[in-house]
């Protein structure tokens, strides 16, 4: 409960996560700067394992269903979620 404030690592690359999210999965273990004032983005936004954006009711990204990866980051307006990608063989 106490637990809520996020470290800050002034000098170091700012948390992509936190800037869009206003949140970091990793809390205190991410070694990124995580700023306290900052407006998130887009707050409340779910990022995958590999920190691609979560939009169940868009369409899958194209990257992302084809290479399962996406170079627009946090920010792609397509759903990431890895459902295409439980075929394992
Ligand atoms: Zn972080
Ligand atoms: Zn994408």
């Amino acid at each position: 409960m106490s637990d809520k404030k996020l470290p800050e690592h002034p000098g170091k690359r700012e948390c992509g996560t936190y800037l869009i999210t206003g949140n970091c999965n990793l809390k205190k273990r991410c070694k990124y700067h995580q700023p306290k004032n900052i407006t998130p983005i887009e707050p409340g936004l779910t990022l995958n394992e590999n920190g691609l954006p979560l939009r169940p009711n868009k369409a899958i990204c194209p990257h992302f269903s084809r290479f399962g990866l996406c170079k627009s980051g946090p920010t792609c307006k397509f759903d990431h979620s890895s459902s295409s990608s439980r075929s394992k063989l």
